[in-house]
């Protein structure tokens, strides 16, 4: 693990691991009195904490995006959602259904038909981990 990826850009605090964002998260929230979630940086390695929840914008991989979609809504469309991650054949577009394929065999979703088809939340505490840790971090 190079130190670089844990020097993102996002201009919050950083934590190295989860342990220590949860430790620092009761501190604040002892502090502070407000409830404060730990969730593991969007663009690379570190830990932050946010008082303010997720913002799916934030959440930049592909992975978690459909993760937090399948939490909000229960299903998600593949074709629909292909079409707002990036233009056919592009990177992200194409990570789409790697990401579907990927949460199908976790037991994350259950598939409808397809591909691309359609995604049905199987296991929401495990979409939510994915949500906040990405779905390459993500251990059943
Ligand atoms: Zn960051």
């Amino acid at each position: 693990m190079s130190g670089r990826r844990y020097n993102c850009g996002c201009g919050k605090r950083r934590f190295r691991d989860e342990a220590a964002a949860r430790e620092a998260a009761a501190a604040d929230e002892e502090a502070y009195g407000v409830a404060v979630a730990v969730y593991r940086c969007p663009g690379g390695l570190a830990w932050h904490l946010t008082a303010h929840g997720f913002i799916p914008e934030a959440l930049r991989s592909v992975g978690r995006r459909l993760a937090y979609e399948l939490v909000e809504h229960g299903s998600v469309e593949v074709a629909e959602f292909r079409t707002r991650m990036g233009r056919p054949g592009s990177r992200r577009w194409t990570r789409v259904e790697r990401c579907a394929e990927q949460m199908a065999a976790l037991g994350l979703v259950r598939r409808e038909g397809g591909p691309p088809g359609r995604l049905v939340a199987a296991d929401l505490p495990g979409l939510r981990r994915v949500v906040q840790a990405g779905l390459d971090a993500y251990r059943p």
